[in-house]
This record gives C-alpha cells, sequence and structure tokens, in this order.
C-alpha cells in the first residue's frame, strides 16, 4: 500500500467508525461466537505474498467484527469501561502516524513535556495538592509493581536491588481482602511474596479496611522482628467498589513510616467532581495513587496515571542510565522512562491534551455525574421489587444485587444462569462477582455515550430476563 492508497483507506475508514458508533445500539454489546470460530476461520499458514485492502477489510467485516465484544456500547455494563471518544480516537491516530518512542526528553520533547503539563491539569482537576508529580504507566498494574518495588527498596535501605532478597528480613505489605489482583501480582512478581502480603479485614457498608486491625497487625509483625513495608489502600475496589477510610488508614501507616500507594483505577476518575471526594478525604497524605483515565473519563484505553510525591524514590529504585541513554548538557529535563519498568513508552499524553481540550472538565464532569445519577435510580426502582435484594450499595455508578424470589433455592446457580441469559440476550451486558462468599451481579454506569434511556432499559431486561427463568 502506499500512502495514496492510505489516504483513500483512512477515509473510508472514518466513515466506517462514524457508522459503527451511530449503529452500535443495534449489536449485542458481547460477541455471541463460540470458542474457536475466530480461530478456525483464520486460515492455519502465513501468506507469502501480500493481499490488497479490499481483501484485508472484507475480512475484518467477515471474521473479527462478529467476535469482538462492543465496549463502546452505552448499555456496556460490566466491568469498568473504556470511553473512547471522537477526539481520543483522532488523538491515537496521530500517536501511531508519529510512533513515537518517547522514552527520553531528547527522543521526543513535546510527549514529554505535554506529559509534565496535562498530567499537572489532572492533579488539579482531583483536587490534590501541590507536590504530586505525575507519569503515565503502561497500566495500573504497572503503577502498582512500581509503588511496590519503591516500598521495598526504601525498607531495605536500597540493598534489594543489589543484593537480592535472599538474607534479608521478610517485607510485610498490607491490604485489604477487596484490592484488585494487580496488587497480589506485584507482591510475587517483586519477590516479597503472597504469604507477606497481609489482609487486613473489613468494616462497614463501604467494605473498607479496619485501621484498629491495621495498626494491630503492623505491630505484631514488628514484634516478630518482619520489616512492614507499605499499606496499599483501595479507593473504589473492583468487585463493589469497596473504599478504605483512607485518612485514618494513612494516619496508622505514617506513624509507623510506612509508603502508603492508593488503587483508585476507576473511581479516581470521579474525583473531579468535588462532591465525590469525601470518599477519599486524607489521600494527600498517600505517597502514590494510580487511576486508568479510559476507565471512565475518556482517556481511551490504555495508560494509566501514576502520582507520585517523590520522584526521587521512583527513580532511584527503577532508573538505570547507561552512556547510550544519557542527556548530556540539557539540565531539568525529564526521561520519563527512568519512573517506570519499561523502557519504551508510546506518546499517550496526546489522548489527554485532546480529550481535555476537547470537553474541558466540566464536559467530563457532566457525564460522571449523569452515569452516578442515572445508575442511583436505577439502583432505587430495582431496590423495590420484591424478588431482587441489592448486595451492595451505590458506590459512585457501582452497586451489586442478586435475584432472590421467594422460595428459591441455589441463588448463587440461579444468579449466574440469570448473567448469562443475559448476556446471550445482547440488549446490555452485566458481569457478577462474590461478596463475603456468594455471587452478587455487578451494574456500574459509565459509558460515554450512554443516556438515561439506556440505563433504564436495563431495569426492563434485567426483570424479564429474571422471571423468564422460572
Ligand atoms: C482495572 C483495575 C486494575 C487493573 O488495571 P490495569 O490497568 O489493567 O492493570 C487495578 N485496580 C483496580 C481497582 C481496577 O479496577
Amino acid at each position: 500500500m502506499n500512502w495514496d492508497d492510505f489516504a483513500k483507506w483512512g477515509a473510508k475508514f472514518a466513515d466506517w467508525a462514524k457508522s459503527y458508533h451511530e449503529t452500535i445500539r443495534d449489536r449485542p454489546v458481547r460477541a455471541q461466537v463460540a470458542p474457536g470460530e475466530v480461530f478456525n476461520a483464520l486460515p492455519v499458514t502465513p501468506p507469502d505474498t501480500g493481499t490488497d485492502m479490499e481483501e484485508i477489510f472484507a475480512d475484518f467485516e467477515r471474521i473479527v467484527m462478529p467476535g469482538i465484544t462492543h465496549w463502546q456500547h452505552p448499555r456496556f455494563f460490566a466491568y469498568f469501561p473504556t470511553n473512547a471518544t471522537p477526539p481520543t480516537v483522532l488523538a491515537d491516530y496521530m500517536i501511531a502516524n508519529l510512533s513515537a518512542q518517547c522514552m527520553l526528553w531528547q527522543t521526543s520533547p513535546a510527549a514529554t513535556e505535554m506529559e509534565t503539563r496535562v498530567l499537572d491539569w489532572l492533579r488539579q482537576g482531583m483536587g490534590l495538592p501541590e507536590g504530586f508529580h505525575g507519569v503515565i504507566q503502561d497500566s495500573a498494574s504497572g503503577a502498582t509493581l512500581a509503588a511496590v518495588l519503591t516500598m521495598r527498596e526504601k525498607a531495605l535501605g536500597w540493598a534489594g536491588n543489589i543484593e537480592g532478597l535472599p538474607g534479608q528480613k521478610p517485607l510485610r505489605i498490607y491490604a485489604s481482602s477487596e484490592v484488585h489482583t494487580s496488587i497480589d501480582r506485584a507482591i510475587w512478581i517483586s519477590g516479597i511474596g503472597q504469604d507477606n502480603l497481609i489482609r487486613i479485614p473489613i468494616a462497614g457498608a463501604q467494605r473498607g479496611m479496619d485501621p484498629a486491625a491495621l495498626d494491630a497487625a503492623i505491630r505484631a509483625d514488628l514484634d516478630a522482628g518482619m520489616v512492614p513495608a507499605g499499606v496499599i489502600l483501595c479507593v473504589g475496589g473492583t468487585g463493589t467498589g469497596a473504599t478504605d477510610p483512607i485518612a485514618d488508614c494513612i494516619a496508622v501507616a505514617k506513624k509507623h513510616g510506612l509508603y502508603v500507594h492508593v488503587d483508585a483505577a476507576w473511581a479516581g476518575n470521579a474525583m473531579i467532581c468535588p462532591e465525590f471526594r469525601p470518599l477519599w478525604d486524607g489521600v494527600e497524605h498517600a505517597d502514590s495513587l494510580v487511576f486508568n483515565p479510559y476507565k471512565w473519563i475518556g482517556g481511551q484505553f490504555d495508560g494509566s496515571v501514576h502520582f507520585v510525591r517523590s520522584p526521587e524514590d521512583l527513580t532511584r529504585t527503577l532508573a538505570i542510565s547507561p552512556e547510550y541513554l544519557k542527556t548530556h548538557g540539557k539540565d531539568g529535563i525529564i526521561n520519563y522512562s527512568e519512573w517506570s519498568v519499561p523502557l519504551g513508552r508510546r506518546f499517550r499524553a496526546l489522548k489527554l491534551w485532546f480529550l481535555i481540550r476537547s470537553y474541558g472538565l466540566d464536559g467530563l464532569r457532566g457525564r460522571i455525574r449523569n452515569h452516578v445519577a442515572w445508575s442511583r435510580e436505577l439502583h432505587d426502582r430495582l431496590a423495590r421489587e420484591p424478588d431482587f435484594e441489592i448486595v451492595t450499595p451505590p458506590m459512585w455508578s457501582l452497586w451489586t444485587f442478586r435475584y432472590a424470589p421467594e422460595g428459591a433455592e441455589d441463588l448463587d446457580a440461579l444468579n449466574l444462569r440469570l448473567v448469562n441469559a443475559i448476556n446471550d440476550d445482547g440488549r446490555i451486558y452485566l458481569t457478577q462477582t462474590r461478596v463475603d462468599g456468594a455471587l452478587a451481579i455487578r451494574f456500574q454506569a459509565g459509558h460515554f455515550d450512554a443516556t438515561r434511556e439506556d440505563v433504564m432499559m436495563a431495569y426492563d431486561v434485567i426483570c424479564e430476563i429474571a422471571r423468564g427463568l422460572r
């Protein structure tokens, strides 16, 4: 393909995208293919000769599209959203055009300097104080890994990277049972080990960590000769939106001199609205926090925003500067690859810049407020139905429920059947979680183009399909 053909196809793709988004409500939200269907539709051997785009595109429509779950469907109520918006799709197109590898300041000064500026816009937008410095990580998992490695190195007096962990006293990290599995994996990868991730009991409707239990666990470990290294707090856990009492937990951690990382991958987005911030009061005392702007405000998958108090601690943990990566004679520059595990980095800040400039923070806030209001309206309606029960209350736009008609046995099996039947139906998409061992169905509203009617349709679909099951 030459660049003339590229321009022709680029225009066609833009038309395709417009009609895809305009007609997306007609598609089932979750892909309806069986396992192996796409794999078997693809030739066993690779082509030796090139094919023209006409044919590739026809196969894309025929083979790929049926196997797509439509994350941009306004009735995607499963997991958390990955909102794409017209300006961020265009930004991603520019990122691909430039395909700049932005590991160092000099490998694209614009990428580095825009990242610094735009993340500071988000810091201000979220009401975080000055003194938090942002970096875009590949994922929340990557940000949390960087935080856990920093905890480890600080606790070991920077000896871990050099000497390894054998011979060191066991390090201990504390979190509730509600944190994401990316925390467990960071503990594995950092060599700290699952047995040293101490689960602190939760209490109350917000399913938050009990600060007194945290204090007791740290003291017990100190008495036993272990080395407490850090606390990982949760704001808006994935299952039910569990949120730790941030101020009280940080006060305990700081009393013992521990590093605190806050995982707000989804709920951090809501903090651009001041009225939602009381749920993370005290967060300004954390050492680091992460949120994924694609999970609600439209930052377009992928990329995670990682704020740190001390870039020095992070780079002391992760930076290696061989001669070929040195930038001589430039003072005051940032090489963001020293802030993360991967060396290479895409120009992800461009998406955030297009996004924030296109909508303004008020445009983004309006969407979040609508999602929360509509989700609560749906919650209130379902709560009034005698054969449904609310399992966990709304945390921002997320809550869980179960179908519990009188006399029904094995509610877990019934609700699993319900969620599968709903997703086979295709008008909406929901996923399940477990709450204190029992199956519950999650609901969250967060798609950028969702309307109140889209959210209310979930009421009709849930009731209709549930009552048809019996
Ligand atoms: C989605 C999510 C993660 C993982 O995010 P990745 O960017 O995919 O690593 C971590 N924590 C919470 C609370 C999440 O919701």
